[in-house]
């Protein structure tokens, strides 16, 4: 077992699943809404992936017969509705039987659960689209969340609401060539789907058909869509994950993140305001401070959900909210749908799915995400039966800084830089292409890991600061998440206020009008004298020559080029080439970058309509699964990396399959 409850031993090592090599390939005819069946049959490679709850690997190859799940029901059977309803009724006959013996709110809960259609687990992004699409079918939904209300929208009232989208209006006004055929051969290139992607049984098999459904999505109908519902995006489109060097490799071959106008609350909006008319339809039922602990499966069929029901809470969004149960609840629908997020706020999960191809985790990370992202429901869905794939996939970003104003725990925000800050490991040696602000997130990482030390330096100007550095979050950037049209203008005159509180007051800055005096600082800081002027001196005018001529052999330089001949860039995002040491440009400024947890890309394996697949391949009866816990779709659609946007889109995109596959399965 891989992904338990924290409190639960982890001895899964993750680079012991029986990964198989497949061909990704460039062909793509996979129409967007179809939902093939996965072929289910035997494979002895399984064995390793065995759901129950051994917490170590199976010993002895352990098929499974064809078409039966775990507990020996025939799959036909399951699948037939009568009999799924007949499964239904005895579970609601089981609820109403615990349901006679308890008292007080829970039994409250559990009597309303029986009319539900559909439970809903998790009130975030995906979870919203999903019960909109329910509702919209006129489907009864409970939508349960461990958290208070507060929190509706999850991460993604948090998120910057970067969206990626491909041959957009946007793109079109920054004048940049986009197609459908660029765009795949970069998701390609950057997910690197190597473990069975022709094998109906591999881990890389559905998340490459969601990966080719996304795309199209991307490239079509993802945009209009979203604008009508109101959505509209910043026109300036930004430049991510520019990649690893070559055209077929990893990284954006041109700008594809969209900012939403009014950033994650922005995205959340629509959703939330569609749930909300339910709710007062009569149609969803909030069920909130509801932590689900069990899903409940009645002759194979999942039939509802067991869980503790949380002392009320005032705590503010984003707050970790109490964890003292006051009763407990169960709850059944004919479909259960989890959308619980990811493992980002567990250190000890991240730690323990770690790949040793990203070198050893650092000792000390920061927390990119709330605490509720804690990956329990995992455990939870896998003891249910379903099957966890690509669990050493993540994706943590090399460019955190410590919140001086933190929200959770140990809250970590994340740089997104423009392309001039010079990058060097801890003991100040600059890392080489395609360790480049912005270029390759986990290229970096390894190149952080493989120093032997947990953090890195950017050393940088002011004037780069002040253009380039954005912080990724909806309440960093005041301006765009309250639509303020002159506060956005002034970043034209001025650093914007966030920067510059946490140029003041945030403890990984280092401010110094001399390199000797940076120097000083960075050593002060991290209490080492790891960093040596005169080394540190030679890289910065070595590179600063290079300055001179309008081309380069410094890939760095090369690059800033490269983003000054995009519209987008040269408007507010790359500073004009200049020397570090100009003290025209000045102040110098150091920032220690921490290693900041954030997205898990593998997760639940699911089909195109969100089904979760078990072992043997077979979709559980009644399970569904969206969102970051299913590896934003098919349990990897991103593959290893990720392009950047695509978590929010995976949100709204594998949200919409299964709340529509899921309403079209309780008619
Ligand atoms: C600061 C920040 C910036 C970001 N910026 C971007 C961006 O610009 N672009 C982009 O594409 N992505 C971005 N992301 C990522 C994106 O926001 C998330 O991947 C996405 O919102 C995840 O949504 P979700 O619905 O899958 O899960 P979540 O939002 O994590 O919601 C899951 C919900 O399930 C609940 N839950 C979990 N377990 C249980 C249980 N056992 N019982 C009951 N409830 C449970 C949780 O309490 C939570 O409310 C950002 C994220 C952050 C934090």
């Amino acid at each position: 077992m891989r992904w338990l409850p924290a409190t639960t031993a982890l001895s899964y090592r993750p680079d012991s699943l029986g990964a198989t090599d497949g061909n990704p390939r460039l062909a793509r005819n996979t129409p967007f809404a179809r939902t093939p069946h996965a072929p289910v049959r035997a494979h002895p490679c399984l064995c390793s992936l065995h759901l129950h709850s051994h917490s170590h690997p199976h010993p002895h190859p352990h098929p499974h017969p064809p078409y039966v799940l775990p507990e020996g029901t025939p799959m036909e059977h399951l699948t037939d509705p009568v009999s799924r309803r007949r499964a239904l009724t005895l579970a609601g006959g089981a609820v109403a039987a615990t349901a006679l013996t308890q008292t007080g709110t829970a039994f409250g809960a559990s009597a309303a659960a029986t009319s539900a259609d559909a439970i809903v687990v998790g009130h975030g992004l995906a979870g919203l689209v999903a019960t909109a699409e329910l509702a919209a079918a006129g489907r009864k939904v409970l939508l349960l969340d461990q958290e208070p209300e507060t929190n509706l929208g999850g991460q993604a009232f948090w998120s910057f609401g970067g969206l990626f989208f491909v041959d957009s209006v946007e793109q079109g006004l920054m004048g940049v060539n986009d197609s459908q055929e660029l765009a795949w051969q970069d998701w390609l290139g950057t997910a690197g789907f190597d473990r069975g992607v022709d094998d109906p049984l591999g881990q890389d098999y559905w998340g490459y058909k969601w990966a080719e459904s996304y795309v199209d999505f991307a490239s079509g109908e993802k945009r209009s869509w979203l604008a009508g519902l109101g959505m509209q995006w910043f026109p300036m489109v930004g430049w991510a994950e520019r990649g690893g060097g070559l055209a077929d490799g990893h990284g954006n071959s041109v700008p594809r993140f969209h900012v939403t106008w009014g950033t994650g609350p922005a995205v959340v909006e629509p959703f939330e305001k569609k749930v909300r008319a339910a709710v007062a339809d009569g149609l969803v039922t909030f069920k909130h401070r509801h932590r689900v602990d069990e899903i409940v499966r009645t002759n194979g069929v999942v039939t509802g959900v067991r869980g503790a029901v949380l002392e009320a809470s005032s705590a503010a969004r984003g707050k970790a909210s109490s964890r003292t149960v006051v009763s407990s609840f169960e709850l059944s629908a004919e479909v259960v749908i989890v959308t619980s997020g990811g493992i980002g706020a567990n250190h000890d999960l991240v730690r323990a799915n770690w790949p040793a191809r990203l070198g050893t985790a650092p000792k000390s990370m920061i927390t990119g995400v709330p605490a509720h992202v804690d990956g329990r429901m995992l455990g939870i869905t896998e003891k249910a039966g379903g099957r966890i794939v690509n669990p050493d996939r993540m994706w943590h970003y090399t460019e955190g800084i410590k919140n001086y104003d933190p929200i959770w725990a140990n809250h970590g925000i994340r740089i997104l830089p423009g392309p001039s800050s010079m990058w060097f490991d801890a003991t100040g040696k600059r890392f080489s292409a395609p360790d480049m602000p912005g270029y390759d997130t986990l290229h970096t990482l390894k190149s952080i890991t493989g120093s032997g030390h947990d953090y890195s330096w950017f050393v940088t100007t002011q004037k780069i600061l002040a253009k380039e550095f954005a912080l990724s979050g909806s309440e960093q950037n005041p301006d765009l998440t309250n639509k303020d049209i002159w506060m956005l203008l002034s970043r034209i005159w001025q650093t914007p206020e966030p920067l510059e509180r946490f140029k003041k007051y945030g403890e990984d800055f280092i401010v110094a009008e001399t390199l000797s005096e940076l120097v000083r600082g960075m050593n002060k800081l991290t209490g080492t004298s790891l960093v040596d002027l005169a080394a540190l001196q030679r890289q910065i005018e070595a590179r600063d020559r290079e300055i001179d001529n309008v081309y380069s052999k410094d890939a760095q330089v090369m690059g800033i080029r490269n983003a000054l001949s995009y519209t987008g860039d040269v408007l507010s995002r790359t500073a004009s080439a200049h020397k570090i040491l100009d003290s025209s440009a000045g102040p110098l400024i150091a920032v220690r970058l921490n290693v900041l947890t954030r997205k898990t890309l593998g997760g639940l394996q699911t089909d195109l309509s969100g089904r979760v697949l078990d072992a043997a391949g077979a979709p559980i009866p009644g399970l569904y699964a969206a969102g970051e816990v299913a590896g934003f779709g098919g349990g990897g659609v991103h593959g290893y990396r990720s392009l950047e946007g695509t978590f929010l889109g995976g949100c709204l995109f594998s949200g919409r399959q299964a709340g529509r596959a899921a309403a079209a399965a309780t008619a």
